[in-house]
């Protein structure tokens, strides 16, 4: 026997157990909603040119900066594993000339995404996201609606997240360069005071300092000018709008002035569902408008907003605040291999009523397969023992408390529905 174990590579995970139940919650939702809003899937390729991401998040950002896996294809063009859904997004629009057809497109992807950052709790190097981008208007109207969502969709687990929206205007190309020049000219006064990375950032990228963990960076730009006061009138105008919409559509939410994003096709509207469990002010969720990245792409000026959500990091919250119980499984027991042909006939009549059952393959003896359905975590024991058989009933065992119940074998699976699934099972709403 060859003894060598392989394991997985540092940084991905297997996903699996009691944690998928919260990983089909949380899909069942995505669907439902995002269609009630006229959002379509698209399934995306997990490999892209990195050309798409140098292009539309810009080389300054983190993430094409250190944090793809990218690796040269036998045709000599390098390929990245995708760390993020909008710029593949834009590439499949502009792909498919989709700007051909007047109306707002909206699509959403759901899926696996790769950062190569250094593995620390909770982070992973493929983790998942859902998003959402809606294509071709620039009206605050579409930005309120598509918060509108990304809030509908947090509200639905019906559970207190301790979750809060934030929401700010990182104005336009025009009136954000006079904004970074002022920020810049602050952070450089202030640099002894700010981290390393920080300061590296000053030089690339001086808006990323505004969302710096660090509590001396954090104190460093108690004063630094803010940002509300640098938006042109449009930007402004669009801002103001936005929020009166979101007050209409009865949102909840925080203006944060220090809200920006770390990817260069952002402007005006953006916003993240924060949450403190992890450690201070973690988003699950951010979005944000993002008009110039179709053009960047080598598409027409088309606008856009979108939003992507962490399923690790939501799943991760919604287990530490709400206990769930999957769907009841059941077990069938049986005492004689040549009761094989009732075994098969109720296994079948429980399925076709979508009751969750398996049984014991192997013939093992009745006490057996009562260990073995223990294994199995079943909820439910029905019994087809020799009495049983030839009384035309069944015994079912409660496998939590030990109860025990006897039923008619016939419509027994309608019996059992009635008694133990409608209103037995405690899951989301
Ligand atoms: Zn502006
Ligand atoms: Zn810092």
């Amino acid at each position: 026997m060859n003894n060598r174990i392989y394991r997985k590579i540092k940084g991905f995970r297997d996903i699996f157990g009691d944690e998928i139940y919260y990983w089909h919650i949380v899909e069942d939702k995505f669907k439902k909603i995002f269609s009630l809003y006229g959002y379509e899937e698209v399934k995306l390729p997990v490999i892209e040119r990195v050309e798409v991401f140098k292009k539309g998040l810009g080389d300054t950002s983190d993430i094409v900066d250190k944090e793809m896996f990218s690796f040269i294809d036998k045709d000599n063009k390098t390929v990245v594993l995708r760390p993020e859904g909008t710029a593949s997004v834009a590439r499949f629009y502009i792909e498919n000339g989709l700007f051909n057809d007047n109306k707002v497109d909206k699509f959403y992807y759901y899926g696996p995404m790769f950062r190569r950052e250094n593995p620390q709790k909770g982070r992973f190097r493929q983790f998942y996201q859902v998003g959402v981008e809606a294509i071709g208007s620039s009206s605050a109207l579409l930005d309120s609606e598509v918060i509108k969502l990304f809030s509908d969709f947090f509200d639905s687990f019906n559970t207190k997240l301790d979750i809060r929206l934030e929401i700010n205007s990182i104005g336009c190309q025009m009136c954000r360069q006079s904004y970074i020049v002022a920020l810049s000219d602050y952070l450089k006064e202030e640099s002894n005071n700010l981290c390393e990375n920080c300061n590296n950032k000053l030089q690339s990228n001086p808006l990323r300092v505004l969302d710096c963990k660090n509590i001396r960076c954090r104190d460093a730009l108690e004063n630094a000018p803010k940002i509300d006061k640098f938006l042109c009138g449009e930007c402004k105008n669009h801002f103001q709008k936005v929020k009166d919409y979101l007050n209409r559509f009865n949102i909840n939410f925080l203006v944060n002035l220090k809200l920006v994003r770390g990817l260069d096709y952002y402007m005006r509207t953006a916003f993240e569902m924060i949450t403190d469990h992890f450690g201070p002010a973690l988003a699950i969720g951010a979005g944000g408008r993002y008009d110039g990245l179709i053009k960047q792409l080598g598409g027409p000026d088309v606008p856009g907003i979108g939003f992507a959500i962490g399923i690790d990091r939501l799943v991760t919250l919604l287990k530490e605040v709400k206990e769930i119980s999957g769907e009841l499984k059941f077990f069938i027991a049986y005492q004689n291999s040549n009761q094989i042909d009732s075994v098969i006939c109720l296994l079948k009549e429980l399925r076709e009523n979508y009751l969750n059952t398996i049984t014991d393959f192997d013939g093992k003896n009745l006490k057996n397969q009562l260990k073995m359905a223990n294994k199995y975590s079943v909820d439910y024991v029905i019994i087809l023992g020799d009495d049983e058989i030839k009384g035309q009933y069944v015994t079912i065992k409660n496998m939590k408390n030990g109860e025990q119940y006897k039923f008619s074998r016939e419509n027994v699976a309608i019996v059992i529905k009635n008694k133990f699934i409608n209103g037995g099972v405690n899951c989301f709403q």
